[in-house]
């Protein structure tokens, strides 16, 4: 087993699952690359972008790009900047990821009401979602890959049928995260990068087993375009990130601001604008993420306040420590909304624990450069899952103790 290396400067180690490089200084390659964010001329860049979209301003009655949205993360702000900013007229694509907060429902149709741009949504028949649901959580710990598998075809088959080439994404996790391109790359939307990193490298038609009921008819809707239909049509994927400073804590209260965007408080993070649409992303997903990878979205949350220079790294280190192993909530809700039992989701659960990251005992087994004591100090793991019977929250995490359903949303 290599050994684990932490950046001197934010909270990420080497072992990150998309790949992260320390430099001979302890500093990661995610850390260096934010550098470029203080370093670069922004408004050339801006200029650039502009000279990008040029062409694809429509001189007929049609939209000039496709802008994937949701009720979270920085849909007000990619829309601000692509609708006033850049001037342009976008057709905007929702996929429902059915775990719909109520928080999430009022966003998206602020966002509507105060944008008043024009929105396609993709609704899938719910059952082959929970099909598809089941299998990926059984096989891989995941909850999330028809989400992610949607989220990123869907503005293709949008592109593709309505001939709007251009799509207009937010910023580039890859970058962003563990600084995988320089914001100089321009690096846009790949097939590539969608299969290795948003599917972990399970395409629609590898989900088709034996040991399985899934069908051609319930993965289809998360086939990738061929190429040979992505180059006949033109179509492209950019990234606002690599041409506009992003600082999504900043954007995010603008946004409050400017067209009142709603944040909700999590149990398990600080940051209060991120994932605000979706029951799950921040409990049980963020569960899995901590079980098979060691951390969870809080040193995200803390590595990007560090980067900011918002926050020290001792500060980043006790946000963990007060948020990483909080009680995940909504379970029952998850368990109905699958039909399976929490006795079933637990022993699917601890089957994803990774041995590396969690000792037999049940403690933390890694450490932040000397503060591993206190680390060590928490509960055990099994202890803080003690999600058994809904619980809710303390913390506002949600309007509403239901999905809301909307589309073919029903339950
Ligand atoms: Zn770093």
């Amino acid at each position: 087993m290599s050994k684990t290396i932490f950046c001197k400067r934010c909270l990420y180690n080497s072992k990150h699952p998309l790949g992260l490089i320390i430099d001979g200084e302890g500093i990661c390659s995610g850390c260096r690359i934010h550098e470029e964010k203080n370093i670069l001329d922004w408004s050339s860049r801006k200029e650039k972008i502009i000279k990008i979209i040029k062409k694809y301003k429509s001189k007929k009655n049609n939209y000039d790009c496709v802008v994937p949205i949701s009720g979270a993360e920085d849909s007000y702000y990619i829309v601000h900047l692509v609708k006033n900013v850049l001037k342009l007229n976008p057709l905007l694509v929702c996929y429902n990821k059915y775990f719909n907060s109520e928080t999430g429902i009022k966003n998206l149709s602020n966002l509507r009401i105060k944008f008043d741009c024009d929105i396609i949504f993709k609704n899938i028949n719910p059952h082959t979602i929970k099909k598809i649901t089941k299998y990926t959580l059984s096989e891989f710990g995941n909850i999330y890959w028809p989400i992610l598998a949607g989220t990123t075809v869907f503005p293709l088959e949008i592109s593709e049928k309505y001939k709007i080439p251009l799509i207009i994404w937010g910023a580039h996790q890859g970058i962003e995260q563990v600084g995988m391109y320089s914001h100089l790359d321009e690096v846009e939307m790949t097939r590539r990068y969608r299969h290795e990193h948003d599917l972990f490298g399970f395409e629609a038609e590898d989900l088709i087993k034996i040991d399985n009921n899934l069908t051609e008819d319930d993965v289809w809707h998360f086939k990738y375009p061929s190429d040979k239909t992505i180059n006949k049509n033109g179509i492209r994927g950019i990234y606002l990130s690599n041409y506009f400073r992003w600082d999504p804590y900043a954007q995010h209260k603008l946004m409050v601001k400017l067209y009142n965007y709603k944040g909700l408080n999590f149990s398990r993070t600080f940051d209060i604008f991120d994932y605000v649409d979706c029951f799950n992303y921040m409990n049980i997903h963020d569960f899995l993420k901590l079980s098979k990878h060691g951390y969870s979205k809080v040193t995200d949350h803390a590595s990007r306040e560090i980067r900011h220079g918002r926050i020290s790294r001792n500060n980043g280190i006790d946000l963990v420590l007060k948020y990483e192993q909080k009680t995940i909530n909504h379970i029952n809700l998850f368990c109905d909304w699958l039909g399976i039992d929490d006795k079933s989701l637990k022993f699917i659960l601890d089957r994803f624990k990774n041995n590396e990251y969690w000792s037999t005992k049940n403690y933390i087994n890694f450490t932040f450069n000397g503060h591993s004591k206190k680390l060590r100090k928490k509960k055990s793991f099994n202890k803080k899952l003690n999600f058994f019977g809904i619980k809710k929250s303390k913390h506002n995490e949600t309007d509403n103790l239901k999905y809301i359903t909307f589309g073919k949303g029903y339950p």
